[in-house]
């Protein structure tokens, strides 16, 4: 890509460069005042052009793309970084309209400085601790033990409240600012699995990945640098990925998924059902987990449909040597007809639903103090209607 840049861009005194991650600048220097926003929009569309161009690697045909941004001094800006926040602001509004290159206009600006200042709002939250771990607990169905727990961010919003993750996780993935937040739910459940395992709790926590995680090269390095840090095994933790996050780029999630699978960590495919699965990829992938999408789960007590599908999955995943989970349980009657399919483990707002880190040992002793006088069939499960 680098070639292919310079090719189409340099001339004596232009520059190609990389900000960070995925992202390229490129300086035309000197341009002649009369023609230079007929230069810089040529240079952007034969730079788009060649993105067009399938790239080849050995036998693999590689597709591209990549969303291009520009300002123009002394238009745009007077001094080099508002020139550089502008193209950046125009490329943001390029990758929405999923077009081509655009150039920097005041208009764009006004939705987009919302864009930038959430961003900024987000490295604040995290420079300023306005982060949270909530844990939701994961339950065996066979004991009703507490044997995991997911990992689930909020954000404390200084004026806003309690912000789910649906209302900046979207937009952390489009910018690319998740990589910052996953690291950091790793680093936070690391510091959480000490605490529970020294209080004599034993569980797996799982860490949500998105596609930009999968497709960092380094992901499995800085996750593996965050264990010897808070010295904790791999085994402890569970990477839940979406079938989507995988089908992104199938042959880069299938190498870093190989690569943390190798460091130890367990590895669960989310939302099970709702993506183009590919079954030819669950059986090449080095999966431990299946957790069947809460959407088939919620009303299987009353829609047979929904209870064949959530059968089906889990006969599909116990041939394949998977354990299966079952998110979104809302009452016992799901309870018992999971544990009555076989499904190993359960997940949802009847058991527990996701609570501040520090909150979880509480509930967890709690939680076993109910359920710990083995039922009539000696099965200690929430059979019972929850208070
Ligand atoms: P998800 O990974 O599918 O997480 C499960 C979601 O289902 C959680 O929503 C949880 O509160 C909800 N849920 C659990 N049990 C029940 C139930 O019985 N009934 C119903 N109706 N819902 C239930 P939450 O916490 O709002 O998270 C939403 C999504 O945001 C997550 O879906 C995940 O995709 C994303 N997310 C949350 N935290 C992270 C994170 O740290 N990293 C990444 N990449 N994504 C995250
Ligand atoms: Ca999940
Ligand atoms: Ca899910």
């Amino acid at each position: 890509m680098a070639e292919r840049l310079s090719l189409q861009a340099v001339r004596n005194g232009d520059l190609v460069a990389r900000l960070g991650g995925d992202e390229f600048a490129v300086l035309l220097a000197d341009l002649d005042p009369a023609s230079d926003l007929d230069h810089t929009r040529a240079v952007a569309l034969r730079l788009h052009q060649a993105f067009a161009d399938v790239m080849v690697l050995e036998d693999q045909t590689v597709d591209m793309s990549a969303s291009f941004g520009m300002a123009v001094w002394p238009h745009h800006a007077s001094d080099a970084d508002t020139l550089l926040s502008r193209a950046e602001v125009a490329m943001y509004s390029a990758k929405r309209r999923s077009e081509g290159p655009v150039l920097y206009d005041p208009a764009i600006d006004a939705a987009s400085s919302q864009t930038l200042s959430l961003l900024s709002e987000l490295r604040h939250a995290v420079d300023h601790h306005e982060l949270r771990l909530f844990l939701q607990p994961k339950l065996a169905l066979d004991t009703g033990r507490v044997v995991g727990a997911e990992s689930l961010l909020r954000w404390q919003h200084p004026t806003r409240g309690l912000v789910p993750p649906m209302s900046f996780i979207p937009f952390a993935e489009q910018t690319g600012f998740i990589r910052v937040l996953t690291l950091w739910v790793f680093e936070e459940s690391a510091r959480m699995w000490r605490v529970l395992n020294e209080g004599g709790m034993r569980i797996v926590i799982s860490i949500n990945l998105s596609t930009r995680d999968l497709l960092d090269v380094e992901l499995p390095q800085k996750f593996e640098a965050l264990l010897v840090k808070h010295i904790v095994p791999a085994e402890a933790f569970c990477l839940e990925i979406t079938e989507s996050a995988i089908m992104d780029d199938p042959q880069r999630a299938m190498t870093t998924l190989e690569r943390l699978s190798g460091l130890g960590f367990k590895l669960s495919i989310d939302d099970f059902g709702t993506g183009y699965s590919s079954l030819a990829y669950l059986k090449k992938l080095p999966v431990d987990e299946l957790k069947i999408d809460k959407s088939f789960v919620l009303s299987m007590e009353k829609d047979v449909n929904d209870a064949r599908i959530v059968r089906s999955t889990i006969d599909l995943a116990h041939g394949l040597g998977l354990t299966v989970v079952a998110e979104g349980v809302e009452n016992a009657q799901v309870w018992n007809l999971l544990r009555d399919l076989s499904c190993d483990e359960a997940q949802g707002f009847h058991m527990g639903k996701p609570m501040p880190s520090n909150e979880f040992v509480h509930w967890a002793s709690g939680w076993a103090t109910r359920h710990a006088a083995p039922g009539p069939k000696g099965v200690p499960g929430p059979n019972v209607t929850l208070h």
